[in-house]
């Protein structure tokens, strides 16, 4: 990847002090899976692909965020593999000077076929949603998904080199919260290439569900594993998970409900629409994408890219009951 440019400009802080150097940008709304806990049963409706921003777009994008500051890119989605210039979006964003980290999360139902030409294009790693070692299971939670072509691509993603494969699972009561040991079981093994991430279930639009907190993750897995903590593993880059030892396997927990982490949020999101999101908690501005076909110059977006992030809130007040609803869907917003 190419080296950092020097700094042209201040860095991205907002009024808190928070400084922003990693964006996740969701490069499509479509996805191929129907997870329960992430899209309504009834489906959504796609945005019209002239509502999507180009490759070109977004590759522009990452350059002015990059001259801002910001050293790692998330590709997600909807399902990052379904859109088609997807090669050439990677090798256009891992040729800006500056980014030092472009990874992908994935459902990796399509990523094995891809999983070399990815890492030749220039991604980095992959983190791979996988709720449930069971087919029928994880055909219930995904709506129709199959587990054998995930399996396939992790195993290719190993191969390749995508390293380290995070594994992501959305831990919900009474459907999949019997798994956490078996999870650490299967990626025991791998615990050189894989991190095995637990997530807590966040409530959106209404669809409530019984939290299983980070907490009692942990107890089960202390049932059969030496847990100890890891203080700043990979330093205050490595996102909002608070990683753990369990054994040899390297085990993270993303507990947006329980153990909040807004006050170290360094992450900004962009849409698939061209919306910039600072928080998961809406807030309103203007679209990046609109600004664009305006006739924006690169200045012109930094600075409102700049104005955005000053006005970032403190944190979000969705909590395990009585608390709001995230408004949106996640495909939407990209996880
Ligand atoms: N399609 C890709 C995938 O399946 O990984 C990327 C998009 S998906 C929206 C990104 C992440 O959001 C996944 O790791 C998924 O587990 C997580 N996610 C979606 N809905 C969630 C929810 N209600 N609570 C917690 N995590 C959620």
């Amino acid at each position: 990847m190419a080296p950092a440019p020097r700094p042209a400009v201040p860095a991205l802080l907002d009024r808190f002090g928070r400084l922003h150097s990693y964006i996740r940008v969701s490069v499509t709304d479509r996805c191929n899976y129907r997870c329960t806990y992430c899209l309504p049963e009834a489906g959504l409706t796609w945005l019209p692909r002239q509502d999507v921003l180009t490759y070109e777009e977004i590759a522009r994008l990452v350059r002015v965020f990059a001259a801002m500051g910001v050293r790692r890119v998330r590709l997600t989605g909807g399902e990052p593999t379904v859109r088609r210039d997807l090669l050439e979006l990677v090798a256009a964003i891992s040729a800006v000077p500056g980014i030092e980290d472009l990874s992908m999360t994935t459902n990796a139902h399509l990523l094995a076929p891809l999983a070399r030409q990815l890492r030749d294009a220039g991604l980095r790693r992959v983190n791979i949603s996988l709720d449930s070692l069971d087919p029928e299971r994880f055909a219930r939670i995904t709506r129709g998904g199959r587990l054998g072509p995930v399996i396939e691509a992790i195993t290719e993603a190993r191969a390749v080199g995508l390293c380290p494969i995070k594994i992501n699972m959305v831990v919900m009561k009474g459907q999949n919260d019997d798994e956490i040991l078996a999870m650490a079981r299967y990626f025991l093994p791998y615990a050189e290439t894989t991190v095995l991430r637990f997530i807590e279930y966040m409530p959106f639009d209404g669809r409530w569900h019984e939290n299983v907190s980070a907490a009692q993750q942990r107890e089960v897995l202390a049932s059969e594993l030496p847990l100890s903590p890891m203080l700043d593993p990979d330093g205050p880059g490595d996102g909002p998970a608070r990683y753990w030892r369990a054994g040899p396997l390297k085990v993270g927990f993303i507990a947006p409900l329980t153990e909040h982490f807004c006050a170290s949020c360094n992450r900004l999101r962009l849409l698939a629409d061209g919306n910039l999101r600072t928080c998961l908690a809406h807030e309103p501005h203007p679209n990046l994408r609109d600004v664009i076909r305006a006739g924006a110059s690169d200045e012109e977006l930094s600075a409102l890219i700049r104005q955005i992030v000053r006005a970032k809130p403190a944190g979000h007040e969705v909590q395990v009951e009585g608390g709001r609803f995230f408004e949106g869907v996640m495909t939407g917003i990209g996880g």
